[in-house]
């Protein structure tokens, strides 16, 4: 046992050592200033209050964002999961069959974060078939207006959210008013058949029936988010494609418009589409396009990069190193570099180091990997300026999940400057200063709340 844990030990990394020697004193006094700084949240999928209170969640109901995606990991397939996903099955059944796997999937940051869920806002200790009845009696009994203040503002002690409110193709205002909007464009870059552009055409009212008109619809939906009080625009094409954008002509762009208009190319289906992208030329085009829109009315731009949510990914087409050619045409424009690009967490960190328009973004990744989260925090810290880092975003459509990975984030921040003060590169004081910038200044800074109650539309002509 103890040459296992020497051998442990010695594999680990600076942040394992430099958490390990932080004293828990220590730890406490940061811990206990920490928790007071009120967060900005740069990344959620938190729906609407009014419609969150109007469905019927249920333990199952949170369970299946992310944690569902470890369980399946686990082995639980087939009509066994089918049971687990049933709403209508008796929970005892569902229960039965998600219970081998859970007890294999319960340590992982997503398990850890259910857990903490259930215990802090649900105040059930230990999930189990004994309990499950009790946790969905109290969600229910929580589960209408005034929830979100409860769990988002008193008890994770957040101020914003940045929203990707992916429902939404054509920007919408949010609420309450504390939700920001991140809005995507990703429709405009991939379309793949005439029904596409139709649903485009309803999306921004604009007829389209070239590429000009495609980056005309484009344009005129930019503006509507701007009306819409977008603070950010956004992008998740990695989960379609590989994120080198090249450089295309608009001839080449307009051959592939014309050739998908004429439905005369065969596009491959499911898994398979997310190396083969026969409108590639197309798609590169446009999103420069929307680059250049951004540029324009100088909007920050969030990428995801890294792990797909799911449970199968080319993981390589996520790599974020795969976008530096956008940080050296448009210096203009704030890169927030999803996830810290898991597990490229390293080429994201030489990219926030270089590149002064490139940010390091932690959302979603203190519950992907907490230790992986710690190692990665404690290297920044000393190779990235310290005003590059955004270290959280809850990522969750449930409040009660994005308090839980609030608190896992706080936990790990503490852990990690508690090291560097215990290893000598920070004072106490200076800790507390970097703390409130990862937690909150820095986002702040990146993404100006007031952007949102401001309906002016900058008068910059585009497209
Ligand atoms: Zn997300």
């Amino acid at each position: 046992m103890k040459l296992g844990r020497r051998t442990f030990l010695g594999q680990g990394t600076a942040a394992a050592a430099a958490t390990s020697l932080a004293s828990p004193a220590l730890a406490q006094d940061l811990a206990g200033e920490l928790d007071r700084i009120r967060l900005y949240d740069s990344h959620e999928h938190l729906t609407p209050e009014k419609e969150r209170v109007r469905e019927s969640v249920d333990f199952f109901g949170l369970a299946a964002h992310y944690l569902l995606n470890d369980v399946i990991s686990a082995g639980l397939t087939g009509e066994a999961l089918s049971v687990v996903r049933d709403a209508k099955a008796p929970p005892g059944k569902r229960w039965a069959a998600f219970e081998p796997y859970w007890r294999m999937a319960r340590f992982t940051g997503y398990g850890q974060a259910l857990s903490i869920a259930v215990r802090d806002i649900y105040g059930v200790e230990e999930i189990s078939g004994q309990t499950l009845a009790r946790i969905d009696e109290a969600i229910r009994t929580r589960n209408r207006p005034g929830l979100y203040d409860y769990v988002l503002r008193e008890r994770a002690g957040i101020d914003w959210c940045l929203v990707d409110a992916y429902w939404n193709e054509r920007p919408d205002r949010l609420e309450p008013e504390y939700f920001l909007l991140a809005q995507k464009f990703d429709g405009f870059v991939t379309p793949a058949s005439p029904k596409d552009v139709a649903r485009l055409e309803q999306v921004s009212g604009v007829s389209i029936q070239s590429l000009a008109g495609l980056k005309k619809a484009l344009a005129a939906t930019f503006e509507r988010a701007v009306r819409s009080g977008m603070v950010s625009v956004k992008s998740t094409l990695a989960y379609r494609r590989e994120l080198l954008f090249h450089e295309v002509s608009e001839q080449d762009a307009a051959r592939d418009f014309e050739a998908m208009m004429q439905s005369a190319v065969e596009m491959p289906r499911g898994f398979r589409a997310q190396k083969m992208r026969p409108l590639r030329r197309l798609e590169d085009y446009m999103f420069h396009q929307v680059v250049r829109l951004a540029e324009a009315h100088r909007y920050p731009f969030q990428i995801h990069t890294g792990l797909l949510a799911g449970n199968a990914c080319f993981i390589e087409n996520t790599n974020p190193n795969l976008l530096a050619n956008l940080f050296h045409l448009y210096p203009g424009v704030k890169f927030d570099l999803f996830h810290i690009g898991y597990p490229y967490q390293e080429e994201l960190g030489v990219l926030a180091k270089l590149f002064p328009n490139v940010h390091a973004d932690f959302c979603w990744a203190h519950i992907i990997s907490p230790a992986g989260s710690r190692r990665t925090l404690d290297e920044y810290l000393e190779t990235v300026p310290v005003n590059k880092i955004l270290a959280f975003g809850g990522d969750y459509r449930f409040p009660e999940l994005a308090y839980a990975h609030a608190r896992m984030a706080r936990r790990n921040v503490v852990q990690v400057l508690a090291g560097k003060v215990e290893a000598g590169l920070f004072t106490e004081r200076q800790a507390l200063e970097v703390g409130r910038l990862l937690l909150r200044e820095n986002a702040l800074a990146l993404f100006p709340p007031a952007r949102q109650s401001s309906l002016v539309t900058p008068g910059v002509k585009t497209g």
